[in-house]
């Protein structure tokens, strides 16, 4: 999929739990560095070839975006997998536990939860794709949905931009439509 797609997808998912476990009150800061950890989450396993958004922002990001792919085995390997769900969440939590300090009123925990949404929504995605996902690494077998690998979608193509996108655009809508209170009431409850 295409980095705007795993973007709504990281987006709409982090709408949908919040919707259903209705968090308690958050910090302006949480709110804000909660979404940008869901959006770098939601490309971050995208992370292992050099095109991704991460690199191409950096200066001389080309080079480490080849390194960190030869490292990582390659696209759709690791980081595209349990194991690298579980790796890049224990990370994450150092980080945010290195960056405590300035982190201020910042809630770590839901920032945390909504990083590792956005990383597995783009797992999730990534499943309907021709390539499929090494899922189970070390076990060799890409996964897909559904299993018939003609009848999934070619990333960039026709059906991800005027289906799946769409698709997931109205679904987005859907749940702000639906949980609009729970949402408002979140709003009113910022510090
Ligand atoms: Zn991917």
């Amino acid at each position: 999929m295409t980095g705007r797609t795993h973007d709504l997808a990281a987006f709409t998912s982090l709408a949908a739990i919040v919707s259903v476990s209705q968090p308690n009150a958050l910090s302006l800061s949480t709110v804000l560095l909660s979404l940008l950890a869901n959006q770098i989450g939601g490309v971050f396993p995208d992370i292992d070839q050099p095109t991704a958004p991460l690199w191409r922002n950096l200066p001389i990001g080309n080079i480490f975006g080849k390194a960190f792919g030869r490292v990582a085995g390659g696209h759709r390997f690791i980081t595209h997998s349990i194991l690298g769900v579980i790796l890049f969440g224990i990370a994450f939590k150092s980080l945010l536990g290195f960056l405590g300090p300035i982190l201020g009123h910042s809630d770590s925990g839901f920032i945390w939860w909504a990083f590792m949404i956005g990383l597995v929504s783009h797992l999730i995605m990534d499943c309907f794709t021709k390539e499929g996902i090494p899922l189970l690494l070390p076990l060799p077998w890409h996964f897909g949905v559904p299993p018939l690998k003609a009848l999934r979608i070619t990333t960039g193509k026709k059906l991800e931009q005027f289906m799946v996108f769409p698709l997931l655009f109205v679904l987005c809508g859907a749940v702000f439509a639906q949980q609009h209170r729970v949402f408002l009431s979140l709003l009113h409850s910022i510090r």
